[in-house]
């Protein structure tokens, strides 16, 4: 099969390999459609994400779809309703113990021995064929298509930082940063009962999308305070969700939030760094949380795509095979031609 492998800072190679062998309790997955992240694009550019760095080369991809083609035994689940031959399955790319104190505190994502598809030392999804354990495939409904199956995963890390932001009904929110992440959390802001939702974002096109799903849409501008507080009778949002991986995205969550508000953070920033005015956090006293990947979210992310209260394929903006990967991760990290989402098919 072919596999495309990171051998260091832009250095990709699509390799022949043998078909990975199921272990019993997992099923081997054709991957069908593995969609390009932020992350992947760290990793891509500088072999490494803060500390954690690539140095085998290392199959990317961890928000991917793919069709059961072998199960082993034991793969059949509770009541025979495991993955069955054929089915499409999302995948959830974090493996966590689920004996660890964090695991059994309900903190899978915090997990002591946590494994995470794509990031060293755990191979990913960009290659034709990988075996997962059952207990991580989420078998999709009818209906449902390979790539919406890929992008459960950003649905979830939206998802998650949601819960985080533990928004009352009525409340506002600001969403800063508005790429797929930041597009599903205005979706989920609009189902989940916010009043106000405000979209930050510089480039027109998607503010254009998060106007289309009830946001009003700002550039991060030196007015951008002002038109905050002018949508929020004076005071700012409730609670803004950094969604941008920047350091202005940051500073611009902090001054944009109402005293006693709360900042989510959930982007990565290139610097590996969390940079906010101090004056402005503590004279406001916000509360600052940081977002983990996503936790336990797949059941849930379904249930919100098979009633149609969120979509997906909006976001998917690009599609290129294994061979041409490069270019959705050049489009993805340039920011160019439109992109939101890019869809490699193996
Ligand atoms: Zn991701
Ligand atoms: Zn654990």
């Amino acid at each position: 099969m072919k596999a495309l492998r990171l051998y260091g800072p832009r250095d990709l190679r699509l390799v022949e390999e043998d078909v990975p062998r199921p272990a019993p309790g997992e099923a081997l997955l054709r991957v069908r459609t593995v969609t390009v992240c932020h992350s992947d694009i760290h990793y891509y550019r500088f072999a490494r994400i803060g500390d954690t760095v690539s140095d085998v080369p290392l199959v990317l991809g961890h928000e991917f779809c793919g069709e059961v083609v072998e199960v082993t035994p034991g793969v059949e689940g509770e009541m025979g309703k495991g993955p069955a031959v054929g089915d499409l399955v999302a995948v959830e790319p974090a493996i966590s113990c689920g004996r660890c104190r964090y695991c059994r505190e309900g903190n899978p994502n915090l997990c002591d021995h946590l494994l995470f598809s794509g990031t060293p030392p755990l191979d990913g999804a960009l290659r034709e064929y990988l075996s997962v354990g059952a207990e991580f495939l989420f078998p999709l409904p009818t209906g449902f298509t390979a790539d919406e199956g890929a992008l459960l995963e950003p649905l979830g890390v939206a998802l998650h930082g949601w819960d985080l932001a533990k928004l009352r009904v009525g409340a506002s929110v600001a969403v800063v940063g508005c790429g797929p992440i930041g597009l599903l959390l205005i979706q989920l802001a609009r189902i989940g009962g916010a009043g106000q939702i405000v979209a930050v974002e510089p480039l027109e096109y998607r503010r254009a999308l998060a106007r289309s799903w009830g946001a009003v849409a700002l550039e991060p501008d030196e007015h951008l305070e002002r038109h905050v507080r002018d949508l929020t009778e004076g005071h700012g949002v409730d609670v803004a969700i950094e969604a941008a991986g920047t350091l202005p995205a940051q500073e611009e969550a902090a001054r944009i939030v109402k005293k006693g508000g709360t900042v989510v953070a959930i982007g990565i920033p290139a610097e590996d760094q969390l940079i906010m005015t101090h004056h402005v956090i503590r004279r406001k006293g916000l509360t600052i949380k940081i977002a983990r990947r996503m936790k336990l979210t797949y059941p849930r992310a379904i249930a919100l795509l098979a009633r149609g209260q969120v979509t997906l394929e909006p976001l998917l903006t690009h599609h290129v095979g294994l061979a041409d990967a490069e270019q959705a991760f050049r489009l993805v990290e340039q920011y160019a031609d439109g992109v939101i989402k890019a869809a490699i098919h193996p």
